[in-house]
């Protein structure tokens, strides 16, 4: 399958403006226990409100997190100017339309400009994303964006391939597509030549394991 290659600016990150109330949000559950016919006092399920009002604030937990405090001070200055890629970084998503997760690997590629950044923090600001609702594109044009910000680096490539369980486990069933999106900036979208290395990188990598 042919990479989308997405150039768009995304839609402003949605902000929400204050912290979850877990307590409102597991009545809501119980709620919805109770809607789909499930008995809300049998035993398996007496703790579950709050268990799912939990996970969902974890889930989301990306919406109040400050990725320049993440950041911090893991940022070096640094001569080099050779492909960095941080590649196979699990990432877990719920995806907006159905509330289901999606999961898989992103590929995660830059090109300093004067400046690194402590690999570890990669995939950290990609959780800081992927912990929302949201769709794989909109996931993988943020985090291109926001590297762009922090690193301004001559170019950022995230590629992600993902599993979407609302379409493995519901409607099409299609258990075995994976969707790739990718975001290309900097020199990655306008020089070929660069595009080009990393593709190898990333393919050769992927073959010689
Ligand atoms: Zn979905």
């Amino acid at each position: 399958m042919a990479p989308r290659t997405s150039s768009k600016k995304s839609s402003p990150a949605p902000k929400a403006s204050r912290s979850i109330n877990v307590d409102a949000l597991a009545a809501r559950a119980k709620d919805m226990l109770s809607l789909i016919g499930e008995d809300i006092t049998r035993e398996g399920l007496l703790d579950t409100p709050q268990r799912h009002a939990k996970a969902l604030q974890f889930l989301t937990s990306g919406y109040h997190a400050d990725i320049d405090r993440i950041v911090g001070r893991a940022l070096f200055k640094e001569d080099s100017s050779e492909i960095v890629i941080v590649r196979d970084i699990e990432v877990f998503s719920l995806c907006e339309h159905h509330l289901l997760p999606f999961y898989g690997k992103a590929h995660i590629a830059y090109i300093p400009n004067g400046k690194i950044i402590g690999l570890s923090k990669i995939p950290r600001v990609l959780d800081v994303f992927a912990r929302r609702l949201q769709v794989q594109e909109r996931i993988t044009t943020q985090v291109s964006e926001e590297l762009m910000r922090i690193l301004k680096p001559h170019g950022v490539a995230v590629v992600i391939e993902a599993f979407h369980m609302c379409m493995m486990m519901r409607g099409v069933e299609k258990q075995g597509s994976s969707t790739i999106t990718s975001s290309m900036r900097g020199v990655f979208r306008t020089d070929p030549t660069t595009r080009q290395e990393l593709m190898h990188l990333l393919n050769g990598l992927k073959s010689s394991r």
